[in-house]
């Protein structure tokens, strides 16, 4: 009898939040000024917005509509931005902040 190979879940099937996970993989993310990151518009890309961690929440905030319309009403909202730039810090502390050894001191 030959295993059938699972069937790889079709787009539709995501759910949206999964989707805008999906499509952050196109967005260009960098640091800016002041504080925060700036990520691309996958539309425009000549646009961007800015992303900051909310002093209340301490959750990303981002200036796009979708964020700004969707993101008050629906709470632990992630635009495809956010997801973006989640992405990007989490690389970047694994190469520069990451450390094992402090790790291994507070699970002790
Ligand atoms: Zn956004």
């Amino acid at each position: 009898m030959i295993a059938k190979k699972k069937q790889t879940k079709r787009v539709e099937e995501f759910t949206p939040n999964e989707q805008r996970a999906a499509r952050s993989e196109r967005i260009a993310v960098a640091e800016a000024e002041p504080y925060g990151w700036m990520a691309r518009s996958e539309a425009e890309p000549e646009y961007k917005y800015h992303l900051f961690r909310d002093p209340e929440t301490k959750h990303l905030a981002c200036t796009c509509a979708d964020f700004v319309f969707r993101g008050n009403a629906e709470p632990g909202y992630e635009c495809k931005h956010v997801s973006a730039v989640l992405k990007h810090i989490a690389r970047w502390y694994l190469s520069f902040e990451y450390d094992p050894q402090r790790q291994h001191a507070r699970a002790a």
